[in-house]
C-alpha cells in the first residue's frame, strides 16, 4: 500500500469528525472549533479522550463521560461514512486520484448533511466541486476533457434547472431547487456529459428508497412530502463516479 493511500486512509475518521462539526455549523465557521469542544448538555470540557473519531463514541457507549447524556449518533454515522468514502476512493483509484476521490466523498458527505438540517445545498462546497472537477480534467486529458467537463457542467445545470422550472409550471411550487442544479453540474464537472444520465436516474432511485424508508417509519406518504433530493443527488454523484473507473478495475483484477 503506498504512503498515500495510508494517509487518506488515516485522515478518513478525522475528515469525518471535521464535516459532521461543520455541517452542524453551517454557515457559522466560526462556530466549528466551538462546536465540540464541550458537552453540550452539562457543559464539560471535552478532553482528547472524548474526541478520538469512532473510538470515543465506542468506548464510552455514545455516553457524556460526565453527565451520561447520550453523545450524537448522527456524528458517529458520519464518521463510519468518512472512512468509507476513505476505503472506497483508496479501493477504486491510484495515486493522487485516491485523495482526489475522498475529498470528493467528503465534500459530496458535508453537502448533504447541511442538506438534511436546513433543506438547502451550501453553494461554496458546490462551486468548489465545479472547479475542481475542471482542473481534474485538465490534468488528466488537457483541453479536451477540459471541454468535456465544462460541457457535463453545462448539461448538468441547464438540465436540472429546466426540470425544476418544468415542476414548479405543472405543480405551482418549488419541488427541486437551484441547489439540486449547481451539484448536478458539480457532478457533470467530474463525470463528464455522458454519466449525467446515470446520476439522475440512480439519485430518483435513491430518493425514492428514502422516501419509503421514511413510510416505513410511520411519517404518510403525501403528495407534498419534501425530498431531500440533495443527500441522494450527492450519493449518486459519488457512485457513478467510481464506477467511471470500473474498466480500470476490471482490467487490473
Ligand atoms: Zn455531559
Amino acid at each position: 500500500m503506498s504512503s498515500l493511500s495510508l494517509f487518506v486512509l488515516l485522515i478518513g475518521p478525522f475528515m469525518g469528525s471535521f464535516v459532521s462539526a461543520s455541517a452542524k455549523s453551517w454557515p457559522e465557521w466560526r462556530q466549528v472549533l466551538q462546536a465540540r469542544s464541550r458537552c453540550g448538555h452539562c457543559e464539560t470540557k471535552l478532553t482528547i479522550i472524548d474526541l478520538v473519531p469512532v473510538f470515543s463514541y465506542l468506548m464510552l457507549r455514545g455516553q457524556c463521560r460526565t453527565c451520561k447524556a447520550p453523545i450524537g449518533r448522527v456524528h458517529f454515522i458520519v464518521e463510519l461514512l468518512a472512512i468509507t468514502i476513505a476505503i472506497s476512493a483508496v479501493w477504486a483509484f491510484d495515486g493522487w486520484m485516491e485523495l482526489a476521490t475522498a475529498l470528493l466523498g467528503w465534500t459530496l458527505l458535508f453537502a448533504s448533511l447541511v442538506d438534511f438540517r436546513l433543506r438547502l445545498l451550501p453553494n461554496g462546497s458546490s462551486f468548489a466541486l465545479i472547479l475542481a472537477g475542471g482542473i481534474m480534467a485538465f490534468t488528466h486529458g488537457q483541453w479536451d476533457e477540459l471541454g468535456m467537463s465544462v460541457l457535463g457542467a453545462s448539461i448538468g445545470y441547464v438540465v436540472f434547472f429546466g426540470i425544476s422550472k418544468l415542476y414548479l409550471a405543472l405543480r405551482g411550487r418549488e419541488g427541486l431547487g437551484r441547489g439540486d442544479a449547481k451539484l448536478l453540474a458539480a457532478g457533470g464537472a467530474w463525470t463528464g456529459p455522458f454519466a449525467l444520465s446515470w446520476i439522475v436516474l440512480i439519485a430518483s432511485l435513491l430518493a425514492l428508497l428514502g422516501l419509503v424508508a421514511n413510510r416505513k417509519k410511520g411519517e404518510a406518504l403525501k403528495a407534498d412530502t419534501a425530498l431531500a433530493f440533495g443527500p441522494a443527488l450527492a450519493a449518486s454523484i459519488y457512485l457513478v463516479w467510481l464506477g467511471t473507473n470500473l474498466p480500470a478495475l476490471m482490467g487490473r483484477g
